[in-house]
């Protein structure tokens, strides 16, 4: 018997919740109406889903309201709220190869990747906020004699939170967790491409003590539960993960509603920066195929764009490509598996779509750029342009697939000016050796996280989130993360003068 199908095995037996989590309970939605969740890498049905809409999100709203205004977590001591999070942050680690093989069923990613994320750093996120909640002071503000006047954070209140199906649980926990840790009830609802980890976290937080209300998550259609969320009139925030289009419809239901604040992390098209004074080695390499390839390029902050100056390029296409040319596509259950299936079959055509946009304005294939038809799931091969030039479509637009793109360029001046002309503003990785060049660099990319000789998107204590059409002014992540699901009230007292 193969890791694979261990693997396999093992997921058979994983219980799937298929209920929302209303109030503490699992529920079906109230018209009764589900959706059909698929395996990616198979293209068979994995569950019947319930389809919540707007109905259900009221109830879940007037329950995580109940629970916000009676105090039992927004207004408890910050020890208590700690120790619960701690609690639960242990219950999903003990989840975790659960949740992971689950994960990895309902999206199509790969169990190594599910591992790491779901296993890893999902309980690690709880911890990290669990721990920050009694750290965290309010301040005294500068006054003469005659006041005195501090600076406090509450929570918000209701917040919905709407994540996308690329990453489904560590999303869902970026949010989740700072927004529990502030003392927030919450309606989450998860991407109907990945529902099922998200509806197993009621039970775990039930468990570690979160009090009925706090917590409702409820699956559903984007144009129903999730235009509800937006559009309710007793949600006091909402944050969102996701493309620009729902994040625009997003502003706009705040608009029409009561004009409650949008977090927005959205889409990107991030480059990859290799100057005059990088130096190529395996390494850089190495973070060159993750930046454009991990998690099959389904990640807002993928590389896609490869700037390489003229002086490298050859050395570094060819090592390149001795390395992508080892990748392997398939089983998402393989430990061995680099590359698992896209999410949908729709999203696939998408993929396919791209790579014949690239051939047919003149972009010259050196890898893949095929979909390998491969038993009903939805793959696509791990592709490499050369010749890319900026103004093609897919040097423009966010291709969320396995495409790595080069780009020659004569100067570190050219490199520059190119990654920045995009519309997006998420990530950037910058490589050369000339440490005041790395800090120019680093400085004049007008994005969010720039990582130097190096492809990261920072970790729990550092804020993610994207200039321009990359999001909001929102951040997730790091302490600033916390900072969305609060507001911030001022208390002036007057002192009489003796
Ligand atoms: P999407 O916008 O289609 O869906 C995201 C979520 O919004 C889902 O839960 C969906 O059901 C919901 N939704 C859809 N229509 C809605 C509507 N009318 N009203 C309210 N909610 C609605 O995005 P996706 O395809 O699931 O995810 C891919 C996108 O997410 C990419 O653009 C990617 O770059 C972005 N993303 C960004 C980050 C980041 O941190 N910046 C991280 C991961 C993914």
């Amino acid at each position: 018997m193969t890791d694979a199908d261990r693997n396999r095995e093992k997921a058979a037996k994983v219980r799937i919740e298929t209920r929302a989590w209303i109030d503490g309970a699992p529920v079906d939605a109230q018209s009764g109406m589900t959706f059909v969740t698929r395996n990616p890498a198979t293209g068979a049905p994995l569950a019947e889903v319930a389809a919540c809409d707007a109905a259900d999100v009221d109830i879940a709203v007037k329950a995580a309201r109940r629970a916000f205004d009676a105090g039992s977590w927004s207004r408890c001591d910050p020890v208590d709220r700690k120790k619960t999070m701690l609690r639960f942050a242990e219950l999903l680690r003990d989840h975790g190869e659960e949740l992971s093989l689950l994960e990895c069923l309902d999206s199509g990613k790969t169990i190594t990747d599910c591992q790491n994320e779901v296993a890893g750093e999902v309980p690690d996120f709880f911890q990290w906020y669990g721990e920050a909640i009694d750290k965290s002071f309010g301040r005294v503000a500068p006054t003469g004699q005659g006041a005195f006047s501090m600076i406090v954070q509450e929570p918000i209140g209701v917040a919905g939170l709407i994540v996308p199906w690329n990453f489904p649980l560590l999303m869902a926990a970026w949010k989740l967790a700072p927004a529990l840790a502030t003392g927030c009830s919450v309606v989450l609802k998860p991407a109907e491409q990945s529902p099922l980890t998200a509806l197993r976290l009621g039970e775990l937080a039930a468990e570690a003590g979160l009090p009925d209300g706090v917590l409702n998550i409820l699956p559903g259609l984007g144009e129903q539960a999730g235009k509800a969320i937006g559009q309710h009139p007793d949600i006091d925030m909402v944050s969102f993960t996701g493309s620009g289009e729902v994040g625009a419809f997003l502003l706009g239901y705040a608009a029409q509603s009561n004009l409650k604040p949008v977090g927005l992390e959205l889409g990107g098209k991030s480059p990859f920066l290799v100057l005059e004074g990088a130096r190529i080695s395996d390494a850089l390499v190495e973070h060159a195929v993750m930046a454009a390839l991990w998690n099959g390029g389904q990640n807002c902050s993928a590389n896609m764009r490869q700037i390489i100056h003229r002086r490298h390029y050859d050395a570094f296409v060819e090592r390149v490509l001795a390395r992508v040319k080892d990748f392997s596509v398939g089983d998402p259950m393989d430990p061995a598996t680099d590359i698992g299936a896209m999410i949908t079959a729709e999203h696939r055509d998408r993929v396919a779509g791209y790579l014949q946009a690239g051939k047919d304005e003149g972009a010259r294939v050196l890898l893949g750029g095929t979909a390998p038809d491969a038993s009903g799931g939805y793959f696509i091969s791990p592709t490499v342009f050369d010749q890319v030039t900026p103004d093609m479509k897919i040097a423009r637009e966010e291709i969320f697939g396995p495409v790595l793109g080069l780009i020659a360029v004569d100067t570190d001046d050219e490199a520059l000016q190119i990654a920045r002309d995009t519309e997006f503003g998420l990530h950037a990785s910058v490589f050369t050796q000339d440490i005041d060049q790395a800090f120019r660099f680093a400085r004049a990319l007008p994005v969010g996280t720039v990582s130097v000789n190096g492809f990261s998107e920072g970790n729990v204590a550092t804020p993610f989130g994207g200039y321009r059409r990359s999001g909001s002014l929102s951040r997730d992540n790091g302490l600033e993360a916390m900072g969305q699901y609060q507001q911030t009230k001022t208390i002036w007292i007057e002192l009489e003068a003796k």
